[in-house]
């Protein structure tokens, strides 16, 4: 079959279906071969690798997975679109499709099933509505991944590679950069989607870490400090850690930690490292522990 990449045959697939774009669903499907090619280079699929891909559409990526994976999973939650996957993907029998919610797929499972329980890895062109709760789920969930391909939001993109005082530095850029590695693969303009979004959109590449880069007792309380630091970014980290309801450490607890690790009281969160926040949170974590003795 000619491949879907070829504007021309998606318009043919689409009308022969009489496919409706649901907006809700994020549908704006790849039609452009050089940035497939690409997104297949950006994840180094080889013939071991045993792929998922999150969204699927008309196949129109899980086709060029297909020729580069060993195995392809692909999971869609469009019902409308099972129909059109079994025509277009027909000729790959090394793909198998599942109509649900990735969000609560058991990736797990899918590792045990076609991969030995070995790391697998994420390949999609995501529906931008979920971008945040897909990657936090598939960092945060530790399920066998070792890396995470994905055509994002351009601006989400450059906030996950940020670094510290800058203005696209936050909590996302930190809890990425705590699981992976992030680079920049390929810039992607509108007019490579049917129908074209109203933003530009990146490729960005997350290489896993098999450990976290920091260590940290307690995970929670350095991501509540990070969610309460960019939450008020323009005051002092004292403020507004102080300000954070869930936290409960006063100003002087939180001076007495920033001066232990030799960082001014005036300092803002979006100044720290994830070094410094790691830290931050062992110290607090102990004036902590000491308060309720
Ligand atoms: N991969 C195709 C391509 O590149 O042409 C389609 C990409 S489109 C941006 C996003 C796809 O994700 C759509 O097919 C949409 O129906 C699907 N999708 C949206 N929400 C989903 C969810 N929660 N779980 C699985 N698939 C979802």
């Amino acid at each position: 079959m000619e491949k879907l990449s070829n504007p021309k045959k998606t318009i043919e697939v689409i009308q022969k279906y009489k496919f409706d774009f649901q907006k809700k669903f994020g549908q704006n499907f790849l039609i452009d071969e050089h940035v497939l090619d690409k997104i297949i280079l950006a994840a180094g699929i080889t013939k071991e690798d045993f792929v998922l891909e999150i969204g699927p559409g008309i196949g129109t990526l899980t086709q060029y997975l297909a020729e580069a994976a060993r195995q392809v999973t692909a999971v869609e939650i469009d019902r409308n679109l099972i129909p059109i996957l079994q025509e277009t993907l027909a000729g790959y029998p090394n793909v198998s499709v599942l109509n649900q919610d990735i969000l609560k797929t058991d990736i797990e499972a899918l590792a045990a099933q076609y991969n030995q329980g070995r790391p697998m890895k994420v390949v999609a062109n995501l529906p931008y509505y979920i971008t945040t709760p897909i990657l936090m789920g598939l960092l945060e969930g530790r399920a066998p991944i070792s890396s995470i391909t994905v055509m994002v939001q351009k601006e989400v993109a450059v906030r996950m590679q940020a670094g510290p005082g800058t203005k696209d530095y936050g909590a996302l850029s930190l809890a990425v950069q705590y699981y992976a590695r992030p680079r920049l693969a390929a810039s992607v303009p509108p007019n490579c989607f049917l129908p074209r979004p109203a933003v530009g959109s990146a490729v960005i590449h997350l290489e896993l870490y098999p450990e976290p880069p920091v260590r940290v007792k307690d995970e929670k309380l350095m991501f509540a400090l990070i969610r309460a630091s960019f939450n008020q970014r323009r005051k002092t980290l004292v403020n507004s850690l102080n300000n954070a309801q869930n936290l409960a450490f006063d100003k002087e607890e939180i001076s007495r930690a920033l001066g232990d690790l030799g960082l001014s009281e005036k300092i803002r969160g979006e100044a720290l490292t994830l070094e410094e926040f790691a830290a931050l949170s062992e110290a607090l974590g102990k004036i902590r522990e000491e308060r309720s003795r």
